[in-house]
C-alpha cells in the first residue's frame, strides 16, 4: 500500500529503530524546559510510529508536539540507535505543510520570503559603512539577524576585518532561505540565486560568514552548488580567525557557547576555542559543551512560532554561565547572541558578545 506521507517513505526505518530508551532527554532543550515527556524526541518517534499505523494522522492537534523542536540535533547526538531526529522532523514538517497543517507563524515565514528579500520584512539593511559588490579576495556574508537584528557585534566584525586589513567585500545579499527547510517548505530558489550571481561577480574565492545557518546552507543545498562548481569555498568566520596572531588580551573569566548550526551540525567546535584561548587565558568551559552543548532555544524558527519557550530556554544556557562565574559569555553566531542577550537573567552580571565582537572592542582598548 502506498505510504501516506512522506516521512513514512523516508524514514520508517529509522522512526522504528528507536527502543524508547529515552537517552534523547538529556539535553533537549525543549523537554528540559516543559518536561513534557510528548514534545522529546522519544516522544515525537512514538507519535510518528502511531501515524505511521494509521492510529492517528497528522493534523492541527500535532503542531505544538512537532513544530517545537530547535532541530539542535542534541537528541541524535545522545541516540544510541541512530536516529536522525531533525532530519525526521524536517520532512515530518513538509507533510504537515503540504496537508494544510502548519503553525502560523511558519506560513507567515514564508510569505514573507516570497515577497521579501529577508525574514524581518525589512526593506532597507543598516548602510555598514563599506563598499558593497566591488571585486575583493573576500565576500563577507552577513545573514539575516546580523544585518537586521545583531547590527552592532556586525559592524564591530567589520571594524575587525579592516584592523586585520583583510580585503573583502560586502554584496547586496538576500536571505540565505535555508530557514525554509526547517519549517516545512522548500529554499527560495530565487533568493538562492540572487546570493550567487552576486557573489560570482565580485570574483572573490572565499565566502566568509558571520552566521553558521548560512555557512551551512551555502555549503550543502545544491540551490548554492555553482559556488563550489566555481571554486568558492564557504567557510564561517571562527574558521578564517583561528590563524590570525590577535595580540590583544583580557584577565577576565569568559565562557563559550556553542552554537547548534556552528557545532553539532558542522562539527566546528575547536576553531572557536583556539581563539577564544588566545585572548582570554582565564578561560573556562560550561558544565555542558561541544556536541553535549545545550541549545539556546532559538533554531528550527521556534524563535518565531514559540517566543516565550524560546526564551526560558536561553535562560537555562544563561543559568550555566553563571555557575561557572564567567564575566564574559562568548558565542560565534548572531542568532545565539540576539537570542541569549534577549533572555537575560534577573541581577544577570555576565556580558554576552560575539567572539569578533569581543577582540575588536580589546583591540579598540589598547590601540586607543
Ligand atoms: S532536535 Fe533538539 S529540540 Fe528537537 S527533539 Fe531533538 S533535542 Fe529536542
Ligand atoms: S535516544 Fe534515540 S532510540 Fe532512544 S528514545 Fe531517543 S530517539 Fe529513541
Amino acid at each position: 500500500m502506498e505510504a501516506k506521507y512522506d516521512f513514512t517513505r523516508k524514514f520508517r526505518d529509522q522512526v522504528l529503530r528507536c527502543s524508547s530508551c529515552g537517552f534523547c532527554r538529556a539535553r533537549c532543550p525543549v523537554f528540559g524546559l516543559t518536561k513534557r515527556p510528548a514534545l522529546n524526541a522519544r516522544g515525537k518517534m512514538m507519535l510518528l510510529k502511531e501515524v505511521m499505523d494509521e492510529a492517528i494522522d497528522l493534523d492541527d492537534e500535532l503542531i505544538d508536539t512537532l513544530f517545537q523542536c530547535t532541530t539542535c540535533a542534541s537528541c541524535s547526538e545522545q541516540c544510541p540507535s541512530g536516529v536522525n531526529v531533525p532530519e525526521i522532523i524536517k520532512q515530518v514538517r513538509k507533510d504537515m505543510v503540504h496537508i494544510g497543517s502548519c503553525h502560523p507563524a511558519f506560513v507567515g515565514m514564508n510569505k514573507i520570503l516570497q515577497r521579501h528579500t529577508n525574514i524581518y520584512a525589512e526593506d532597507e539593511p543598516e548602510d555598514f559603512e563599506r563598499q558593497r559588490n566591488r571585486k575583493a579576495e573576500y565576500v563577507y556574508f552577513i545573514g539575516c539577524v546580523g544585518s537586521y537584528r545583531e547590527d552592532v557585534p556586525t559592524m564591530a566584525t567589520l571594524d575587525l576585518l579592516d584592523r586585520l586589513e583583510v580585503d573583502y567585500t560586502l554584496i547586496d545579499e538576500v536571505c540565505c532561505s535555508g530557514v525554509l527547510e526547517d519549517i516545512g517548505y522548500a529554499i527560495n530558489e530565487e533568493l538562492a540565486h540572487k546570493n550567487v550571481e552576486r557573489i560570482l561577480a565580485t570574483g572573490a574565492k572565499t565566502v566568509i560568514t558571520g552566521c553558521p545557518y548560512c555557512s551551512r546552507t551555502f555549503n550543502d543545498r545544491p540551490q548554492y552548488d555553482r559556488l563550489r562548481d566555481e571554486g568558492v569555498n564557504v567557510i564561517h568566520i571562527s574558521q578564517f580567525l583561528k590563524d590570525f596572531d590577535l595580540n590583544v588580551k583580557t584577565d577576565k573569566r569568559v565562557t563559550y557557547h556553542d552554537p547548534c548550526d556552528l557545532g553539532r551540525h558542522c562539527g566546528i567546535y575547536e576553531e572557536p576555542r583556539e581563539i577564544v584561548r588566545k585572548i582570554a587565558p582565564n578561560y573556562v568551559e560550561m558544565r555542558q559543551n561541544r556536541a553535549d552543548a545545550l541549545c539556546c532555544g532559538a533554531g528550527g524558527g521556534v524563535r518565531g512560532a514559540y517566543a516565550k519557550n524560546s526564551i526560558a530556554m536561553a535562560r537555562l544556557r544563561l543559568k550555566e554561565v553563571e555557575e561557572v562565574g564567567a564575566d564574559i559569555l562568548l558565542t560565534d553566531c548572531n542568532s545565539c547572541v540576539h537570542n541569549l542577550s534577549n533572555a537575560k537573567l534577573r541581577a544577570q552580571k555576565f556580558k554576552i558578545y560575539t567572539i569578533t565582537q569581543f577582540i575588536n572592542q580589546l583591540m579598540g582598548q589598547e590601540r586607543g
